[in-house]
Formats: C-alpha cells, sequence, structure tokens
C-alpha cells in the first residue's frame, strides 16, 4: 500500500467537529481569530461566562497544529531551567513550571467535564539521551527540578532502560510521571463541540482578512473583515498560531513557523509495541534537532521530528517520509520492514526567545509561542485569555516578560534564514 500523505489522527475521528454555526452574525462581543485548542478554549470559557464569542477560523476546526501534533502533553517549558532562572528569575520560573502541570490539569479537567473520548492518559515522559554528556547532566536537572519545584523526575540508567523503551542507542533516560498523552484531533473537535455546546458561535471557512480599530462617542470596537463579510466585536483575541498571517502584521512579526514532519506505521503486532514501548510512554531524544515518538492507541508507532524545516508544502511531507523512517529504523531496528502507512506535517509557532507570550496586542488580546508545548500550553492560555476579559487580573506568570520581534528571514517561514537555522542545530548536535 502507497504511504498516505495525510494526518492519520483526523482518520479515527467519527464525529464532524461541529455543526454549522449559520451566517456570520453582526456582531460579537470576542471575535476570535483562529479555531484550534487556545481559540476553541478560551471560547467555550467564555460561552461559559455568558459572553458571546465568535470563532473565526479560515479552514475547518483543528485544521492547523492542533490535529496535526504528537498528542504530548509535557510537563515543563522549552527552555533549560538553569537559563530560565538566568532570564526570569527564581520566583517567576517557580510560577512558569507551575503553570505548565497546571496546563496539563486544565486538559485532564476539560476531557472529564466535557467527556471528549480522546484517549486521554497519564502515561508519563521519558527523555532519552543521546550522548554520554546529556545523561550526565540529566540527574543535575533532576535533582534541580525536585529543588526548585518540588516535581519529581526519575533517571533510568541505561542498563534499566529495557524497562522504559526496546532500543539500544541511548544513554540513559529521564521519566516524568505527571506528563500525559492523547489523541489530538479527537481532543480538539470535542473542544469545539463543548464551546458549541456552552454557547459559542463557530465560523469555519471564515478566513479574517483586516481587522480596524475604531471608535464612537469614546467606546472602541473593532470592525473584523472576513471572507464572509464583516463582524463587529468589543474585543478581538487572536490564537492563529504559527498560521498567523498578514491579517494581523504586529504578531506576525513575532512568530518563527517551523516545520515539523509526523509518520506512523502500520498496526503493530500488541507483543512488539510492549517491547517497543513498555510503559505507552511519550518519548523524546536529547539532541536539537529532536525526534518525538510514542504509540497511538490503536499500537502504530508514530514517530516526529524536523525532518525539514520548512513548513508543510507536498514536497516537504513527501521527502519526510524516508527521512523519519530512517530516523524511525535508527531507534528501532526491529521496524525495519514495518510498512509506512501515514506521512504528514505541521507547522509550530516557536519565537525568537523560544518562550510562550500572551496578553494585547495592538489592543487585540494574543497568546502564542508555544512551541512543542501547544497542546497543553494553548489550552491553558486560551482559558487564561478569557478570565482576562472578563476583567480577572493577568495571573499568568509570562505577563511582562519581554517579546522579541522575530528577524525578518525568520518570519514567513520561506526563506533562506530557516534552513540556515537548522543547519546550526545540526551543528549544536555534533558538537553539544
Ligand atoms: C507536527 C507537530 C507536532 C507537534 N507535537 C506536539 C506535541 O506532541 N505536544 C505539544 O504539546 N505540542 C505539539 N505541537 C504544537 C501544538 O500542536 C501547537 O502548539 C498547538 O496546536 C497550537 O494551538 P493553537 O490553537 O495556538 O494554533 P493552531 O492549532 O495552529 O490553530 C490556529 C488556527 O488559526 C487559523 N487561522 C490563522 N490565520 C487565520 C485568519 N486570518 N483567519 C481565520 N483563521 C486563521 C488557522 O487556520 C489554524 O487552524 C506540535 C505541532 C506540530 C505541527
Amino acid at each position: 500500500m502507497p504511504i498516505k500523505e495525510k494526518n492519520y489522527w483526523l482518520e479515527t475521528v467519527s464525529a464532524p467537529a461541529l455543526l454549522h454555526a449559520g451566517d456570520l452574525p453582526e456582531n460579537a462581543d470576542v471575535a476570535i481569530v483562529g479555531g484550534g485548542f487556545c481559540g476553541l478554549s478560551a471560547a467555550r470559557a467564555l460561552a461559559k461566562r455568558g459572553v458571546h464569542a465568535a470563532v473565526l477560523e479560515a479552514e475547518t476546526f483543528g485544521w492547523g497544529a492542533s490535529s496535526r501534533n504528537g498528542g504530548m502533553v509535557l510537563t515543563g517549558l522549552k527552555l533549560p531551567v538553569p537559563t530560565l532562572i538566568k532570564r526570569y528569575g527564581r520566583e517567576t520560573v517557580r510560577k512558569m513550571f507551575a503553570a505548565s502541570i497546571e496546563s496539563i490539569d486544565c486538559v485532564e479537567q476539560i476531557v472529564c467535564e466535557e467527556k471528549i473520548d480522546c484517549d486521554f492518559s497519564r502515561c508519563g515522559h521519558l527523555e532519552v539521551a543521546c550522548k554520554q554528556t546529556h545523561f550526565d547532566g540529566y540527574e543535575e536537572s533532576a535533582a534541580l527540578i525536585q529543588r526548585e519545584f518540588g516535581h519529581g523526575r526519575r533517571i533510568v540508567s541505561k542498563s534499566e532502560l529495557r524497562g522504559e523503551i526496546g532500543s539500544d542507542i541511548y544513554f540513559g533516560g529521564m521519566v516524568d510521571e505527571t506528563s500525559a498523552g492523547l489523541n489530538p484531533a479527537r481532543y480538539v473537535a470535542g473542544l469545539a463541540r463543548a464551546a458549541q455546546r456552552a454557547g459559542a458561535c463557530l465560523h469555519d471557512h471564515t478566513r479574517v482578512e483586516r481587522i480596524e480599530a475604531e471608535s464612537n462617542n469614546g467606546t472602541r470596537r473593532f470592525r473584523v473583515r472576513t471572507s464572509r463579510g464583516i463582524i463587529a466585536a468589543r474585543e478581538v483575541m487572536l490564537a492563529s498560531g504559527a498560521y498567523t498571517s498578514e491579517a494581523t502584521p504586529a504578531l506576525r512579526r513575532k512568530i518563527i513557523p517551523i516545520g515539523s514532519y509526523i509518520i506512523a506505521t502500520e498496526v503493530l503486532p500488541a507483543a512488539l509495541a510492549q517491547e517497543l514501548s513498555p510503559h505507552n510512554r511519550m518519548i523524546y531524544d536529547s539532541k536539537h534537532f529532536l525526534y518525538y515518538y510514542r504509540l497511538t492507541p490503536d499500537n502504530r508507532m508514530l514517530f516526529g521530528g524536523r525532518a525539514a524545516f520548512f513548513p508543510e508544502t507536498e514536497n516537504t511531507v513527501r521527502q519526510s517520509a524516508e527521512i523519519l523512517r530512517r530516523g524511525m529504523i535508527g531507534v528501532y531496528p526491529r521496524l525495519r520492514d514495518t510498512k509506512v502507512e501515514y506521512v504528514w506535517g505541521g507547522t509550530l509557532d516557536f519565537t525568537l526567545d523560544v518562550m510562550p507570550h500572551a496578553g494585547k496586542i495592538d489592543d487585540m488580546y494574543f497568546a502564542a509561542g508555544f512551541a512543542g508545548h501547544g497542546v497543553a500550553a494553548a489550552t491553558w492560555f486560551g482559558a487564561k485569555l478569557a478570565g482576562l476579559v472578563c476583567g480577572e487580573p493577568n495571573s499568568t506568570p509570562f505577563d511582562g516578560i519581554p517579546f522579541p520581534a522575530a528577524p525578518i528571514g525568520l518570519r514567513s517561514g520561506h526563506t533562506w534564514a530557516l534552513p540556515l537555522a537548522g543547519a546550526w542545530y545540526r551543528i549544536l548536535d555534533l558538537f553539544t
């Protein structure tokens, strides 16, 4: 069977994401641009408080990164803790780490409250060391995380690693039992239905083209021009992630869209799946240019990485299939003859400082920069932004941290600078 160039997760969603909401309303309290985890979580939270929220999605709900990802619901932030403490200070970083734990609880609570059938499971994550020096750093890192945040991570020596992963190429690992896994396409579809049930208006195939602020008798409102007409809103929330477009240029200047690609194999025999990942962990390695992988609930090996740095196109998706297959066999030689059935790509929203950011830009609420932690973070930030709109004080530790613009060459996702950045990370992987 030829490889299907499509997202495996979408094949597992039986019910449509939502029933059509009908014509665009003339007015809303809050217009939300983007229907992924962030926009839908915000819409759900707003609607539950009686705020009229309209979600405007250019494609279909969950079309962006939210249905394409690895479904890993991870503790911590992207940057190492010492770097974070140096940058933001110990107290702020304690709150940031606590927010990462709270964001997983937030996903679990939504899944339970809304009865979303998305295979959410607290299976934990495993980080595996590609070099002895990386493993040597794990002990110190786990001790620091215990000391600073009271959060436990367990070191797994090379001799014990077979109990965690059916591969002999790594130098050891570190387990975090708090992390979780889920099926992202089912989760985002369930989130869309939950937002709609709560009273939010969801409009797919509605691309926001321009947003104008206007003042009427001292009251500021926004006119949001879309491909399906104009909607007036008291507030606007930008939840467009890596797919942020020229419709919101100030935010676009801050986002670095980076491609990531995933393959999924045929269904593996249960005994083989059990051998490859005995505890069904969410696994990633210690490189900058890393691989992340896991079993799907039906026992396929889902294997992802930055096979190309560019956002997804037909070409990059096709090339990624073979690059990732070779990577997978490098980790698991037993999968040499296993068929790869799916390949797809998606775009992550990086920022120059590799941090999530939220607050206001051009007077509009926004949250972005979740990179590889967006399943939990985008859900949590969406709910927090809803609180802000309702007048709650900004309680996130990310409030007010500097938000640098991206260098011009890294903004559009299609320039010469992205392969250079990719080459730089490969060099770092050789020497660090
Ligand atoms: C391949 C891949 C693997 C990943 N793996 C993981 C993982 O395992 N764990 C993890 O935590 N994170 C992972 N991530 C990151 C995570 O998926 C994202 O951080 C998260 O989904 C971002 O959610 P979001 O709602 O902010 O954005 P998105 O889900 O990208 O949604 C933004 C939406 O905005 C819409 N939009 C943009 N512009 C407009 C406009 N002008 N008008 C209307 N709509 C617009 C887009 O169509 C899109 O649907 C991965 C990402 C990718 C691509």
